[in-house]
């Protein structure tokens, strides 16, 4: 056992409490530690890494443009950033692309276009209407716009014009509205408040408000994008045409990119309303074209669907054997419902288990949630199941 150096350790800033391993490498589902035990990732930078880790398309993708060019500086073009935009452009209901380097600055960006098309076509209406547990961000306005408990009083004054509504109540949105309201803005389904999906009567529903009251609906799937829910973006499976669509984590696989897309309608930022030194870089967009196209590929989507029923399956019949509260999810994007609050120690469990440990996430105490690579394998999914069968087993049997 390799004794870690506190001193380094507390070198870096305390932001969360980090278990005392470092982990040195990763393939596919599979990560290794500065001892060398081997982990099965789960979790994958919480959904982030949609083909595992060190998947070799985004390898040789990283490889052949940091030897071409890395940073011409987003006020020039260059060719990934064309290609990526231009694949998203095909695939969905949009026309227009933005790339950011994370989640939260996506969002931020979609916050701002939908201002600015208020400014510019609703006499200034600014407020956009979000969720109760709803997740966006860590920038004060994304932090705003979330609906986590206390959030609203974290780093006070926040910014001002976020609203609350709940999830699947047209009602509690119809409520809300008043001549100032510019947007509704939700996650498909609500990762970090415990994978609580959006019913597809409730995004219709709130398609068809929105267009009835001259407002734009924007779609956060930085979570849910990029295949996790098993169609490339989700709100497709409810047959809605949101205004504003933004991306992040699988889109970059690893890498700090994200994507603000909007119709050409709402594409209004003038020259200088928007920007950034990193935005659009070609040494992450092209590992987004090569995620892009591995997701895209034929079968592939139509795996993450099987993969997912498989764990789903699973998940059910862990559910039934040892008397929990049931699965739910979309696609490879699923929580377990406990019988108690133990999740965190059934994650400190799975991740101290020996020889190989299990990487979970507990968002709630009472609930786990499972982000796999979208690559994984079958086996994977048993080996998983069946690790966590055996820690029930500890606290149940
Ligand atoms: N939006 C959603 C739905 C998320 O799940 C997250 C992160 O978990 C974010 C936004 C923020 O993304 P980032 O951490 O890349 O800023």
């Amino acid at each position: 056992m390799t004794t870690l150096d506190r001193a380094g350790l507390d070198a870096l800033m305390e932001i969360t409490s980090r278990p005392e391993l470092i982990f040195v490498r990763g393939q596919g589902s599979w990560l290794e530690d500065h001892n060398g035990k081997r982990y099965l990732d789960f979790i994958q930078g919480w959904a982030v890494n949609a083909l595992g880790h060190n998947d070799p398309a985004i390898v040789a993708a990283l490889t052949r443009q940091s030897g071409l060019l890395m940073n011409p500086s987003p006020a020039f073009y260059n060719q990934p950033s064309i290609d990526l935009a231009t694949r998203i452009v095909g695939a969905s209901c949009f026309d227009r692309v933005f790339f950011a380097n994370s989640g939260a600055e996506a969002n931020e960006g979609a916050i701002k276009l939908a201002r600015k098309w208020g400014q510019l076509h609703r006499k200034g209406a600014y407020k956009i209407i979000t969720f109760d547990h709803g997740f966006h961000g860590r920038t004060l306005a994304t932090m705003s716009a979330s609906g986590k408990p206390g959030w609203d009083r974290k780093f006070a004054p926040q910014v001002d014009g976020f609203p609350k509504a709940t999830l699947n109540d047209l009602d509690s949105v119809r409520a809300l509205i008043d001549d100032q309201t510019v947007a509704v803005m939700l996650e498909p389904v609500q990762g970090e408040a415990g994978v609580i999906p959006a019913t597809t009567e409730f995004l219709q529903a709130l398609r068809a408000l929105t267009r009835e009251r001259d407002m734009l609906l924007i779609v956060d799937e930085v979570q849910t994008g990029m295949g996790r829910t098993g169609v490339l973006f989700a709100h497709q499976s409810a047959g809605i045409e949101p205004d504003i669509m933004t991306l992040g984590k699988g889109i970059g696989g690893g890498v700090p990119l994200s994507a603000l897309c909007a119709r050409e309608a709402v594409s209004c930022f003038e020259h200088g309303d928007q920007g950034g030194t990193y935005n659009g870089n070609p040494l992450m967009t092209a590992v987004g074209v090569a995620i892009f196209d591995t997701l895209t590929a034929p079968g592939f989507m139509a795996s993450v669907v099987a993969r997912g029923r498989h764990l789903s399956e699973g998940l059910l019949a862990l559910s039934a054997k040892w008397g929990l509260g049931g699965e739910r999810g979309e696609g490879l994007l699923r929580a377990l419902v406990l019988d108690r609050d133990d999740g965190p120690a059934l994650v400190e469990a799975a991740r101290n288990r020996s020889p190989e440990g299990l990487l979970l996430n507990a968002p709630r105490g009472n609930l786990l949630r499972f982000m796999p690579a979208l690559n994984v394998s079958a086996d994977e999914i048993d080996t998983a199941l069946a690790w966590l069968d055996g820690l029930l087993a500890q606290t149940r049997g």
